[in-house]
């Protein structure tokens, strides 16, 4: 058997298509998205980021802010910042783009920023609301694997669905989400004991371990559903993912490829929750 390939370019261009729709019609009536990010220092990986979002906000007609803040800016001056966005009625979203640097107490920033404008949904807030299945900004990632197993029409429920990684970007959220789903879940982290015989029981294997093609053939049962969330830069300059994407597709029934998978859906997600957002603070749901 040979693996259906979940398509996240396709899904997630389908995702911001809709979001532009939505977008459009906000506008029409007098309320425009708008997306705060700042970035802290000169991090190349994070320059590539935030341009990818700002190029997803021109897309979608989500209008985007830029703050572009030197390496050694004192913690106060972000938090000031963040305070004059929060108050800011014409900014809907806010997003700190991380790591920050060390001298930044990166979860005192997180708490600084308002909950109903924590597109990320990192705040303990909207954490809180996901554990008890209420979230409406969830995190984008987790969110976007969600999207990509509904999407391929792969029923969740009643499935038996292990998370290879318990971090609390990826791991812990999507678990969480996957038992809002109805899913029975089961997360392994480095201290888990025989996770070759619990991965072999999955239904639904989410690997979010950054370790290149860590989840292989001999552990996956015949027809899993495989999302990789893995990417990992090889010495090569390649990109791999955490599955061994050539054997485990000749026995999952479906699988995300690295790149084109999980990745693009983190910024669909991101449009989507900066679209929820703007809805919520204009009367249109809560949050
Ligand atoms: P992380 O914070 O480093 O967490 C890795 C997790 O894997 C930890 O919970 C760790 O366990 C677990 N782990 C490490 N070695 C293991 C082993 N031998 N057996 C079982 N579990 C093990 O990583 P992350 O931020 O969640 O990211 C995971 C991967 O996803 C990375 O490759 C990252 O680049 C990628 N990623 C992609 C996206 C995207 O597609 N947009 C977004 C975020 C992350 P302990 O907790 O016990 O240490």
């Amino acid at each position: 058997m040979l693996a259906n390939i979940i398509d996240g370019k396709k899904i997630s261009a389908d995702i911001k298509d809709e979001v532009k729709n939505e977008t459009a019609k906000l506008k029409e009536k007098g309320i425009e998205p708008c997306l705060a990010v700042i970035l802290v220092g000169n991090d190349a990986a994070s320059q590539v980021y935030v341009r990818n979002k700002k190029k997803a906000c021109e897309y979608t007609g989500i209008k985007s802010l830029s703050y572009e803040l030197d390496e050694d800016i004192k913690e106060d001056e972000l938090i000031k910042l963040i305070d004059e966005l929060n108050n800011r009625d014409d900014v809907n979203g806010i997003l700190v783009q991380l790591p920050l640097p060390k001298h930044i107490d990166e979860q005192k920033i997180l708490l600084k920023i308002k909950p109903s404008k924590d597109v990320d949904g990192f705040h303990p807030y909207n954490t809180g609301l996901l554990s008890i299945g209420k979230a409406v900004l969830k995190p984008c990632t987790p969110a976007g694997i969600i999207e990509l197993i509904n999407r391929s029409n792969i029923e969740i429920s009643g499935k038996n669905a292990v998370v290879i990684g318990r971090s609390n970007i990826v791991g812990k959220p999507v678990s969480m989400l996957l038992l809002s789903e109805n899913a029975t879940v089961t997360v392994c982290h480095s201290k888990t004991k025989d996770i070759n015989k619990t991965i072999k029981n999955a239904d639904i294997v989410v690997a979010a371990v950054g370790i290149p093609y860590f989840v292989k053939e001999d552990m996956v049962k015949d027809g899993a559903v495989v999302i990789d969330v893995g990417i990992n830069r090889l010495e090569n300059g390649h990109l791999a993912g955490d599955v061994d994407f050539e054997n485990v597709s000749k026995k999952a029934s479906y699988i995300t490829p690295v790149p084109g998978g999980v990745g693009p859906m983190t910024i669909a997600m991101l449009m989507k929750n900066c679209l929820l957002a703007a809805k919520a603070q204009n009367g249109g749901g809560d949050i």
